[in-house]
């Protein structure tokens, strides 16, 4: 999650020791905050690969499945709702 591109501008940005995002190079663009945004499905799926990198795959009857994969089938509620608080606590808006 440090590769993000500022809405406003294009520029790439970064989160600093603070957690606040920030131009990479260091100056504010013309001013303005830096916005790290992220489309609603590149949300989905980048969510879904967190939760398969946290968790160990599940076992369902004899077969594995990726954990992320699984919630966000079995469970598209709960899938969403931990998706937009991990993306609030980073920082980083929905679009
Ligand atoms: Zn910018």
């Amino acid at each position: 999650m440090s590769n993000m591109t500022c809405q406003q501008c294009d520029e790439d940005i970064e989160r600093n020791g603070n957690d606040v995002w920030i131009h990479t190079d260091g100056d504010p663009e013309n001013g303005h905050d830096a916005q790290a945004t992220i489309r609603d499905y590149d949300a989905e799926e980048q969510y879904q690969d967190v939760l398969d990198e946290i968790y160990e795959p599940v076992n369902v009857c004899g077969y594995d499945y990726d954990a992320g994969r699984a919630l966000r089938q079995l469970d598209p509620i709960a899938f969403r709702t931990g998706m937009l608080d991990y993306f609030d606590g980073e920082g980083i808006e929905i679009v």
